[in-house]
């Protein structure tokens, strides 16, 4: 089995995180961490916290750092990642998260953070037509729907717009990634960690080309 490995994948909404975070967590044998999914799992069992996220993510704002934190703080310390690493999706998103997951890393070293450049025009184009499984949260589009209606392929749950894939909710999330995420682009090419990779190309090429960049750090490269 290929070793571990522990990333942080950054990119705007649409930039293709999640498409991205499939194939690698299976290529590495390492658990996709999204904080969306785990949000929007919480949300629909009705637990405390789904009931704090619900309105937020409607209208697409972040929710409390630290709440967010512990979220992420006690998925990590579960055997799977803690044993293997993980592929952080959605989580840092502003730089307050990235200083409380140093501190929940505890000095365990980043292998790279992996940025996912696209234009704002491509991905407000593929968020529109952008549908999700509501199960397992698989990413199709409406040029590339499931093989049979809007049921998923990989589990069979219902396929649909997320609430939050509106045109309005869409630019309040493309705002605040600009504000408090991008920054972080800076806080990790400080630290020399940051690989940035053109979204724009194909899934394939984006996945070759970063798993490319993953394996150069591997080797010190
Ligand atoms: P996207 O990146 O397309 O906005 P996500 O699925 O990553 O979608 O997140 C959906 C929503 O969940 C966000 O708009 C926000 O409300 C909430 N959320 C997810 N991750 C975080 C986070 N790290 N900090 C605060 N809120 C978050």
């Amino acid at each position: 089995m290929a070793a571990g490995v522990r990333l942080v994948v950054l990119g705007k909404q649409g930039a293709g995180k999640g498409t991205q975070c499939v194939r690698l967590s299976h290529r590495y044998a390492v658990p996709h961490i999204s904080t969306g999914d785990m949000l929007r799992a919480a949300v629909r069992s009705r637990t405390e916290l789904g009931i704090i996220a619900d309105d937020l993510m409607k209208s697409g704002e972040l929710l409390p750092d630290e709440l967010i934190a512990n979220m992420v703080g006690e998925r990590l310390d579960e055997p799977d990642a803690a044993s293997r690493g993980f592929l952080l999706d959605g989580y840092p998103r502003t730089v307050v998260q990235a200083e409380l997951l140093d501190a929940i890393l505890d000095g365990q070293p980043l292998n790279c953070v992996i940025n996912l450049e696209v234009p704002t025009d491509l991905v407000l184009t593929r968020l529109v037509s952008r549908r999700t499984c509501v199960d397992c949260g698989a990413i199709y589009s409406t040029s590339q729907p499931p093989a049979q209606g809007w049921v998923c392929d990989n589990c069979g749950g219902e396929v649909v717009q997320r609430p939050d894939d509106t045109a309005e909710a869409i630019m309040t999330r493309l705002q605040a990634y600009e504000r408090q995420t991008f920054p972080l682009i800076d806080f990790y090419t400080e630290r020399g960690l940051v690989e940035t990779i053109d979204g724009s190309a194909s899934p394939d090429e984006v996945f070759t080309a970063t798993i490319a960049a993953i394996e150069r750090r591997r080797k010190g490269a």
